[in-house]
């Protein structure tokens, strides 16, 4: 008996929005995941291995993965100030450091 069969990647678009791709710099790049199905005559049957989510760039058709770093530093702006002297986590209202006594801003 002869089966036509396999598993093969199938890339699937899992959000439609275009994000900015940091190597180009436009927004062309998609948050995408390939997932591996098994086919039997060319028709995915069942899905076999569920893949890890990447970003994909149009324009430079590589995946991308400094989006964690930019949601990281995007996520620093609304967090608590930091001295700049001693590290301490402050509120932004204070104009001094409790814990050095040094000014909060630079
Ligand atoms: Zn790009
Ligand atoms: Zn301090």
């Amino acid at each position: 008996m002869f089966l036509i069969g396999g598993v093969t990647p199938k890339m699937k678009v899992l959000d439609n929005t275009p994000r900015r791709c940091p190597v180009c710099g436009l927004h062309q790049a998609y948050y995408k995941r390939v997932d591996h199905y098994f086919n039997l005559f060319f028709i995915p049957i069942v899905r076999v291995k569920k893949g890890e989510p990447f970003i994909m760039c149009e324009r430079c058709e590589k995946a991308v993965n400094e989006f964690d770093a930019e949601d990281r530093s995007g996520r620093l702006d609304v967090a608590p100030s930091t001295c700049p002297h001693c590290g301490k986590t402050l509120d932004e209202s204070f104009r001094y450091c409790p814990y050095c006594g040094k000014p909060s801003s630079s």
